[in-house]
């Protein structure tokens, strides 16, 4: 490999899946004074393993990665993504990565590799000293947490507001995020800054609230309104007049209803005092079962004011 690294790895690469990279590798770490055609070989040798073979075996993609970090920091990026976002899809070892790059001072590279890891903050606060663009874009990767998304937002717009002074910016901050108002970032400003400046989004943010309330109070108006509807009608049922026929039978026994006493629904279902409380009572319990229980000791039941659940007529 020292020798004639160029037609080492052309052998190797004629080799395919033949000989395993893994294997290779203590062959293949560049000596202290190495020249750059040797170590151009090897990484075209570990290329064409992940690209070409796919291969996924960790210890060949960190090696390329340190190899990339050191002499090749261009192709980093791309490869860190066409790896993925996520900790269970990249072949390389993500911590052993981020020791490389943080020595290399690859911030971009650090930035991906905090959120790779879920270290969403540590990603935004580190792309915040280098790109905002980045940092906006790490701030919408953690997407099924709402309350996460808006802290990583507020970090961004307290970085525009207190670093870069740039209120203008600090506004448009607000509309990319969706998940900040105008009253989360106030407390970042100076005081001497004047309320002329953010007008429009004190504003635009009042008569969110505005609307907001008056929703709530239809909402509220409706229910109100149903309430009374039901409450109406409860007490029609109360005083509705029957006519009971003499054959009409217990949905319970199938005994004529008269033959015992018994309960008539609103519905026109009729059902023996005793067979109701037999189907009632093992569904209830504490207060509602000692109160049924007591009912039926002294059989002044009172009429029903309300139709049972899934109660309606069969249609035979
Ligand atoms: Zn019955
Ligand atoms: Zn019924």
């Amino acid at each position: 490999m020292r020798g004639v690294p160029g037609a080492f790895v052309d052998l190797l690469v004629h080799q395919q899946n033949r000989v395993s990279p893994s294997r290779l590798l203590p062959s293949l770490l560049l000596p202290e004074a190495f020249n750059m055609e040797h170590a151009r070989e090897v990484v075209r040798y570990l290329e064409h393993c992940i690209f070409v073979l796919d291969s996924h075996e960790t210890a060949v993609h960190n090696y390329l990665l340190y190899l990339y970090s050191s002499l090749y920091p261009e192709k980093l990026l791309t490869y860190l993504e066409n790896q993925g976002d996520s900790i269970l899809e990249v072949n390389f070892d993500p911590r052993y990565a981020l020791t490389v790059c943080q020595e290399a001072g690859h911030d971009q590279a650090c930035v991906r590799l905090y959120s790779i890891q879920g270290l969403h903050e540590e990603a935004v606060d580190l792309a915040l000293k280098t790109d905002i663009d980045l940092a906006k874009s790490m701030a919408n990767k953690p997407k099924e947490n709402e309350s996460m998304c808006k802290k990583l937002w507020l970090k961004i717009a307290k970085h525009v507001v207190q670093e870069e002074k740039d209120i203008g910016r600090a506004m448009e901050v607000l509309q990319e995020s969706g998940l900040i108002k105008i009253e989360d970032i106030l407390p970042f400003f100076p005081d001497f800054v004047t309320i002329d400046q953010f007008k429009d989004a004190i504003c635009a943010s009042l008569e969110d609230y505005n609307r907001h309330m008056h929703e709530l109070q239809e909402e509220m108006e409706e229910a109100t309104g149903s309430t009374e509807r039901i409450r109406k009608e409860i007490s029609k049922l109360k005083n509705k007049p029957f006519v009971i026929k003499g054959n009409e039978k217990c949905e319970n026994c199938g005994v004529p209803a008269m033959m015992r006493a018994f309960y008539a629904f609103p519905c026109s279902h009729f059902f023996h005092q005793d067979c109701l409380v037999d189907q009632v009572l093992p569904h209830l319990h504490g207060p509602s079962k000692s109160k049924v229980e007591d009912l039926q000791v002294n059989s002044i039941v009172p009429f029903p004011t309300s139709v049972p659940d899934g109660c309606t007529k069969p249609s035979s």
